[in-house]
């Protein structure tokens, strides 16, 4: 077990109706007390089913987490949630700069800081999503462009008990592709850097760092086992509670 533990959230997206998102909820939540010590379950359904979502994990230690929020705490913004409301529901965090963000949604690192702080100011933690494209990687830009990213989304002055941030490079989301163990280390120790940089040694070495891409529980195994990895944020494979449980288990292993 590293030292930090491991988060492994699930992002499930734009998926499901209700019935779905509450047998999917209470199956996660059957089979959490298998998860090993120290591995925390966090899952993410859509805004519209937060609620049953939370009253089907009630009583466990799943977590619940909103996909975005918008950076105002209230106001005329049709369509969107606020962090505050997210907590309102009973989340614990939020993921925020997810590639589908800010790809599908123009979100920039500057868009996305607020969006963090804005989890901060509520009490959430917030998972601030940074990754490459395939051209960058190509180039030999990853570590680089993770590296800006994390110094202009993530909000300084917070800490590991406040803060999560998950390296998903935009090529291995959903593409049944992954980096090499070696690329995913080189990143994350960028990551690091970048967070001690930022933060100062102590609060930068406090923060999880995940990894997400194409996540299964048959690459689980390996990938929490890189230095500096400790979890995962998890997006296909946890639209099956027997997946997002295995790559639970494969945390602990
Ligand atoms: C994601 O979109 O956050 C993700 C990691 O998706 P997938 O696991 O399906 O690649």
């Amino acid at each position: 077990m590293a030292e930090l533990g491991y988060l492994i959230a699930g992002n499930w997206k734009m998926n499901g109706l209700s019935g779905d998102a509450k047998a999917l909820a209470a199956a996660v939540a059957a089979g959490a007390g298998a998860a090993p010590a120290g591995v925390d379950l966090l899952i993410c359904p859509p805004a519209a089913h937060l609620a049953l979502a939370g009253d089907a994990i009630a009583g466990t230690a799943v977590r619940l987490g909103g996909q975005d929020c918008h950076e105002a705490a209230g106001g005329a913004f049709t369509g969107d949630i606020s962090a505050e409301m997210l907590k309102d529901l009973g989340c614990s965090h939020v993921i925020v700069g997810h590639s589908e963000r800010r790809d599908g949604h123009a979100e920039g690192d500057a868009l996305v800081w607020r969006k963090a702080s804005a989890a901060l100011r509520a009490g959430l933690i917030p998972i601030v999503c940074v990754g490459e494209t395939e051209q960058e990687r190509l180039s030999g830009k990853a570590e680089e462009t993770v590296a800006r990213q994390v110094r202009a989304s993530v909000p300084d002055g917070a800490d590991g008990t406040c803060l999560a941030v998950a390296y998903e490079p935009v090529w291995a989301i959903g593409s049944g592709r992954t980096p090499t163990n070696d690329e995913i280390a080189a990143v994350h120790k960028a990551m690091r850097a970048a967070l001690v940089g930022l933060l100062g040694d102590a609060k930068g070495a406090s923060v999880k760092l995940l990894y997400g891409g194409s996540v299964k529980p048959g690459n689980a195994k390996e990938i929490l086992a890189i230095h500096n990895v400790n979890g995962a944020l998890v997006g296909g494979a946890s639209l099956k509670a027997a997946d997002f449980l295995g790559i639970a288990a494969a945390a602990g292993a």
